[in-house]
Parts: structure tokens; sequence; C-alpha cells
């Protein structure tokens, strides 16, 4: 919590970014004192003056995580106080939705429906981009390289060109090296359409 608390300072050195954070887990409290504690983590730290935005990754839940359903993130922002809700948005990792069981391969348009209609799409402002090396739904959250997982190239262009996405900053979190990436950024502006 010192940690952030500090981060979140020297973010305002270059205003007006996102800082990621992991909800983490629940460590057998149960889910709603895990929504409860994070909550009041976030309430504590942000203050209305900062412009950074606060992001809170979606999570493969695994073990007692918090986070592996939109519901959860919803849960959430909803406890942050409205004067600091502004500052609070969502991280969208392609792995740990799909690890948690959201299928973004098969219907990817009702997966985005479901966030919306949960978190709302307008709080969406980042995208993790990581193939899965485990089927849908597995709740592991092994990260593989784009088109080397159970996701697959034809669906990673899908998601890279979806128009509710296509305009949100994309990271890659895969299992790799320098000239490892700069394949897969390659193939990434190969699938990209214009
Ligand atoms: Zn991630």
């Amino acid at each position: 919590m010192e940690t952030m608390a500090d981060d979140l300072k020297r973010m305002e050195w270059t205003p007006g970014n996102c800082y990621n954070f992991h909800p983490g887990s629940h460590v057998g409290q149960g889910m709603e004192t895990g929504i409860g504690l994070i909550a009041a983590q976030l309430n504590a730290l942000i203050t209305p003056e900062q412009t950074t935005t606060v992001l809170l990754e979606t999570m493969a839940g695994k073990g007692s995580e918090v986070g592996g359903r939109f519901e959860e993130l919803r849960e959430i922002i909803d406890r942050v106080d409205p004067g600091i809700r502004d500052h609070v948005g969502v991280c969208l990792d392609t792995c740990h939705v799909w690890d948690g069981g959201y299928d973004i391969v098969g219907n990817l348009d009702g997966v985005l429906d479901e966030f919306d209609r949960t978190i709302g799409l307008c709080r969406l402002k980042a995208i993790h981009l990581n193939d899965s090396q485990n089927d849908r739904g597995a709740r592991k959250d092994r990260h593989a390289r784009i088109g080397e997982g159970h996701i697959g190239t034809e669906a990673m262009g899908r998601i890279i060109n979806h128009p509710a996405l296509r305009d949100l900053p994309f990271y890659l979190e895969t299992p790799n090296e320098l000239d490892g990436y700069a394949r897969e950024i390659e193939l990434l502006h190969n699938l990209r359409m214009l």
C-alpha cells in the first residue's frame, strides 16, 4: 500500500497517465471482504486532484484472486467514493479473461456486451494482449506468445481490430525476448486492418 502511495505521487510528474493495479487476493477472507478491502485501499490512496487513472486489471480468478468476474470489478468501482471514481478504470487482459472463462474467441461481441452492461466500456482504458497456455476457464493465468496459445492468431486479429478496442493502448506481456517481441509486433501489424 505504501508502494502504491509512492508510485501515485511519482506518477504526477508525468500527468494524465494510467497506473495498472492487480486487485489481489482475498486469501480465504471471502470475496465480499476482499472487495471491501480493495475499495478501502483505493479510497485511501486516490485523491480528487490526481491526474493519474488507476486501472483495475481483469484477473484469471486463480485461487482466491479478486477480479476474475466483471461483477467483482464493478463492485469495487461502486464502492469507490464518487468524488474520485473518475480516476478509476479497467485494463482488460486477454489471457486472464480467457482463463477466467470469457469466450473472447467464439463470442468477442458477447463478452464486450457483458463488459459494457456490467462495468461500462467507458471505463475500459487499456488492453494487455497475451495468448494463453490454457483452455478457456482454466483459471490458471499462464501467458503464451501471440498466436501460440489457445486464443490463437485469428482471434487476436479480431481483438485488435474491434471497433470498441482498436483505439486503446495495447501492451504485450508475453514470455519473450526482444527479437521475439519484434516478431509479435510485426505479426500484429500484419493483422491490423486500416
Ligand atoms: Zn496483464
